[in-house]
C-alpha cells in the first residue's frame, strides 16, 4: 500500500443519489452528471454503483467520456453535453450516445452521419437562454423547426438549457432563462415537433425550483456530497464520499525560532514538533482555482485567506487532520513534501494524516481505493473494442 491514497465510498454516493431521488417531483428522473471523471471521483466506478442503484441516465461532456463508460458496461442513456467533433460522431452514434445539438453546423453533421450509417441519431436540443455558451438562440428557432422537420435521421429525444446563476440563487435571472426556454419549447411544439424529455435543472435549480424538475434533472454536485453554494437549506442528508490520506514520514522536535520551508516563511514560536508528509502541490495540495470575488467582502476574505497561507496558516474549513485533531501547515507547500506544525497533537511516525485535496485537482497518480458495501471495489473493461450498441444495429 502506498503512503498516500484516496478512499472513495461508493455507498455514500449512492445514498446521496437516493436523497436526490426522494425529492424528485413525480414524473421526473435523476440524470447523474459524471463529467470530468465524476468530478474527480471516478466516472466508471460512480456510474456502475449508481446504475446498480437504479440510475438509468448519465451525462458527460465529451464523446470520449461517454465511450469510456460504455466500455465498462454502462448501458443506460448517456448524454454528451459538450460539442462533438467530426472524428467522434461515428463512434458516438454506433454506441448510441445521445448528442447535444447546439448549432446548425452540428445539426447538418449529425444528419449526414446518420444518413451514411442509416441510423437514427438520438439528440438533445440545447437552447441558449442566458449562459452565453452553447445552444440555439431564440432567433434560430424558425430555421431550427424547418431543419428538424426536413431531417430524416435526427431524432430529438430531449431539449434543455443550463442556468448561469442558479447557485447564486438569482431568482429574476433564473426566471428569465426559464421563460426563454419555455418559449423555445412552445415554438417547436407548435410546429409539430414533440420532444419527450425537457430538462433545465442542475443541482442548485433542483433544490430551489421543484416546479421546474420537468422530465429529468441533471445532478452532479449533490451526488458528490456538496451543496452548490451558500444559502441553500440543508434538507438533504448529504455525505462526503471522499477522503485523501497520507502518512507522517518524519517527526522531529525543534526549538523555538526554527525556520521552515522555502523562503523561510514560517518560524516556530515555541519549541514544538514538526511532521513531514510526502505530498505537495504536484499531488494537488494547495492547488486552488483562481477565485473571482463576488463583491467587496468576498474580496477581503480571499485576500485574507491567501495572506494567511503565505505564513503557513490555513483558514477556512479544509485543514490537515491527525487523529481527529486539526494541525497547521508550516511554511510553503513543496513539490512533494510538506511540513506540519504538530504542536501538542498526540501522534507518531506512520500515523494517518487527512489532507485537503480537491477532487478535481488531485493528481491521478494517487491510488484510489473504492469501497462498496464494505469491500474494495474494482472494475474491469467488459468490451474489447466496441460492438455497436445502437438498437437498430443487429449484433
Ligand atoms: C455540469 C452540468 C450539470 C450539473 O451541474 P451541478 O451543479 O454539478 O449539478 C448540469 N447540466 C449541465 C449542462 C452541466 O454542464
Amino acid at each position: 500500500m502506498s503512503d498516500t491514497w484516496i478512499d472513495i465510498d461508493l455507498d455514500v454516493i449512492v445514498s446521496n443519489y437516493q436523497e436526490v431521488v426522494s425529492r424528485l417531483r413525480p414524473g421526473s428522473q435523476c440524470m447523474a452528471v459524471v463529467k470530468a471523471d465524476a468530478y474527480g471521483l471516478g466516472a466508471v466506478q460512480v456510474s456502475l454503483a449508481l446504475a446498480e442503484a437504479g440510475c438509468t441516465a448519465f451525462a458527460v461532456t465529451t464523446v470520449k467520456e461517454g465511450l469510456h463508460l460504455r466500455k465498462y458496461g454502462i448501458n443506460g442513456d448517456i448524454l454528451v453535453l459538450g460539442p462533438v467533433s467530426t472524428e467522434d460522431v461515428k463512434d458516438a452514434i454506433l454506441q448510441n450516445l445521445q448528442l447535444t445539438v447546439s448549432d446548425f453546423e452540428m445539426l447538418e453533421l449529425l444528419e449526414q452521419f446518420g444518413s451514411e450509417l442509416s441510423l437514427a441519431v438520438n439528440t438533445h436540443i440545447k437552447l441558449e437562454t442566458g449562459m452565453g455558451r452553447t445552444g440555439f438562440l431564440s432567433q434560430d428557432l424558425d430555421k431550427l423547426t424547418v431543419c428538424l422537420r426536413e431531417s430524416s435521421y435526427i431524432k430529438p429525444v430531449g431539449i434543455y438549457t443550463h442556468f448561469a446563476r442558479a447557485a447564486q440563487r438569482d431568482k429574476a435571472y433564473n426566471s428569465i432563462q426559464y421563460e426563454r426556454f419555455n418559449n423555445g419549447v412552445e415554438k417547436l411544439e407548435a410546429s409539430g415537433i414533440s420532444i419527450p424529455f425537457k430538462h433545465v435543472c442542475n443541482s442548485a435549480a433542483f433544490l430551489d425550483y421543484p416546479e421546474w424538475h420537468l422530465d429529468l434533472v441533471r445532478i452532479g454536485t449533490l451526488l458528490i456530497g456538496h451543496y452548490p453554494g451558500p444559502g441553500f437549506k440543508r434538507e438533504l442528508k448529504l455525505r462526503d464520499p471522499w477522503v485523501a490520506k497520507t502518512k507522517l514520514v518524519q517527526i522531529r522536535d525543534v526549538p523555538s525560532g526554527t525556520y521552515v520551508g522555502y523562503q523561510s516563511t514560517y518560524k516556530t514560536k515555541n519549541a514544538t514538533r514538526l511532521g513531514v508528509i510526502p505530498v505537495g502541490y504536484s499531488d494537488g495540495i494547495g492547488v486552488e482555482p483562481h477565485l473571482t470575488p463576488q463583491g467587496f467582502f468576498d474580496l477581503l476574505k480571499i485576500m485574507l485567506k491567501n495572506t494567511a497561507l503565505l505564513f503557513g496558516v490555513q483558514l477556512g474549513r479544509e485543514k490537515m487532520q491527525i487523529n481527529g485533531q486539526p494541525v497547521r501547515l508550516a511554511g510553503k507547500i513543496g513539490m512533494q513534501l510538506t511540513v506540519l506544525d504538530l504542536g501538542r497533537v498526540a501522534c507518531q511516525r506512520g500515523d494517518e494524516v487527512i489532507i485537503p485535496l480537491r477532487r478535481t485537482t488531485a493528481n491521478p497518480r494517487i491510488v484510489r481505493r473504492y469501497w462498496r458495501e464494505g469491500r474494495i471495489f474494482s472494475i474491469r473493461s467488459i468490451q474489447e473494442g466496441f460492438l455497436p450498441l445502437h438498437p437498430e444495429c443487429s449484433n
